[in-house]
């Protein structure tokens, strides 16, 4: 289920982007996603609090593509 839009960070070269947050198994872990930069699978999201700020503000803008 999509729960929003939230900023990923790539742990493998840094890439900072905005994907779905989905749930995983339909727990409250979200489901990794991969690196548009990269390719690494395994994207979790910020853990920023900088990022989890602007994610609030980011969910009715999203759709004007990124
Ligand atoms: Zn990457």
């Amino acid at each position: 289920m999509l729960r929003g839009y939230r900023t990923f960070t790539c742990p493998k070269c840094g890439h900072k982007f905005v994907g779905p947050d989905m749930e995983l198994r339909a727990t409250v872990d979200t489901m990794p996603l991969s690196c548009p930069k990269c390719g690494h699978e395994k994207c979790m999201p910020s853990t920023s609090i900088v990022d989890a700020i602007k994610d609030c503000f980011k969910v009715g803008s999203i759709k004007s593509g990124m």
